[in-house]
């Protein structure tokens, strides 16, 4: 098999020497960035800078965290458009990106136009891996330009050489239309909403979504579709040859690792730009590359210029799922198995919804309708001493008590973990359009 590379040079360098290369440049960047951010001054000033290239002391760089960028936007001075992490004058930044604010304020990101064009090459990296190239028609579904999936994939769309088509932000019917008109053969959207736009194709065009000439499509911002029946589902839903599992952050980069053509798992496809560590979530330590390790993601952006981040915790949690591939990159591939953030602790022991969620699909799949999500008590409810209350929506009928109790040990036997499952009929859960949040608080009468 023969995969276009887009930067055949670093996608193919032993990962070792990728590293070693990225580490080198890392004392003249924290130097730089010392002198002209003053969060950084700050942030960096007892921090052994010049040596940043060996192992040791990077590890004594201290690590930026989603906090730490929210205070320093809080409390810009006036000559700083975003933050004290800002580095350059603001008059050079040509662009401002934002997270979508989910949880909290949402933040903000500039790019200055050197920022740009590197970013865009990396981007065309992560598209050309997703197996997006000239001839294809891609279809954009975000309505948001600024954040992630807004410019930055577009800009990614067009530097790939691929055709851009932003259908998002008009109504669901009038994009469906698009769909077709356009002969897009390239759908971008998370899982949730690849999944609910295929139904409604079927309502707008009166026909299935697998006879419109999608071949293949990019699943991001939300994990899931590393997962095989859901994979299943939605081949089979849009009649797709492929499914690429892509990811980014928009602190960092809006996309960062992407699934090549053979393999589990995505590569990271922005080392120009982009350092990234695995550390312990608990003591900051880092982790060996190493098949099966699992570990947050800690990145360093050690080419931007205009709001750089020094080992930013990103609070997602990966795992390695291959260190080598078909496909000649030598990056390792990585899952994304849930947020820090999502992490639930049963009786001390971890555990991720997801890998619930993952699980009771894998194990029951004729029998789950789709939705499910365990129950807090309140929203910042992490421990459970009692069994996780899990609703599922069943279908097909029978002794639905006896398959709750059949879940329940399947859970417990592969996880460790109890759950308390109740059943419900199929369509009781509400289905979001863009995501499944896989836990809630139930909202009480009183
Ligand atoms: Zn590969």
């Amino acid at each position: 098999m023969t995969e276009k590379l887009w930067d055949p040079e670093l996608d193919t360098a032993p990962w070792e020497e990728v590293l070693a290369w990225q580490r080198s440049l890392m004392p003249d960047f924290l130097i730089g960035l010392r002198d002209r951010s003053p969060f950084y001054v700050d942030h960096l000033r007892a921090a052994p800078v010049e040596e940043a290239d060996r192992d040791d002391a990077w590890r004594e760089i201290p690590f930026v965290t989603k906090d730490d960028v929210r205070r320093n936007q809080r409390e810009r001075p006036p000559e700083l458009l975003l933050g004290t992490m800002q580095s350059v004058p603001s008059d050079r930044i040509v662009q401002v990106l934002g997270s979508s604010g989910t949880t909290g304020n949402p933040t903000f990101y500039g790019l200055t136009a050197d920022d740009l064009e590197r970013w865009t090459e990396s981007l065309a990296n992560w598209m050309t891996t997703a197996g997006v190239g000239p001839g294809n028609v891609v279809a954009l579904t975000t309505g948001m330009p600024i954040v992630a999936g807004g410019m930055p994939y577009a800009d990614a769309v067009r530097r790939a050489g691929a055709t851009l088509a932003w259908i998002g932000g008009q109504t669901t019917e009038r994009m469906v239309r698009l769909l077709e008109l356009l002969r897009v053969d390239v759908l971008m959207g998370t899982a949730s909403f690849v999944s609910f736009f295929a139904e409604r194709c079927e309502e707008v065009l009166g026909y299935p979504a697998r006879e419109l000439p999608i071949r293949t499509i990019l699943a991001g911002g939300e994990p899931g579709m590393g997962h095989r029946e859901v994979r299943r589902r939605v081949t089979e839903a849009w009649g797709v040859e492929r499914i690429s599992e892509v990811m980014g952050l928009c602190d960092v980069l809006a996309g960062i690792w992407s699934q090549c053509g053979s393999g589990e798992g995505m590569h990271l496809t922005a080392a120009r730009n982009v350092h990234v560590e695995l550390v312990d979530p608990e003591t900051g330590e880092p982790i060996e590359w190493t098949g099966g390790a699992t570990g947050e993601a800690v990145y360093t952006t050690f080419t931007r210029i205009a709001t750089p981040m020094v080992r930013y915790r990103s609070r997602d949690h990966m795992r390695v799922v291959g260190t080598t591939c078909a496909c000649g990159r030598t990056a390792p591939r990585v899952e994304c198995i849930g947020r820090t953030d999502d992490m639930l602790i049963y009786k001390a022991m971890n555990v991720f919804p997801a890998d619930i969620r993952d699980l009771v699909v894998e194990m029951f799949p004729e029998r789950v309708a789709g939705p499910m999500r365990l129950r807090k008590d309140t929203a910042d409810q992490v421990r459970f001493d009692d069994p996780i209350p899990l609703e599922i929506e069943l279908t097909g009928g029978g002794d639905t008590a006896a398959l709750a109790r059949e879940i329940e040990e399947s859970v417990r036997v592969a996880l460790r973990v109890r759950v308390a499952v109740e059943p419900l009929e199929p369509g009781t859960i509400p289905l979001g359009v863009h995501k499944n949040a896989l836990t809630y608080v139930r909202e009480t009468a009183d």
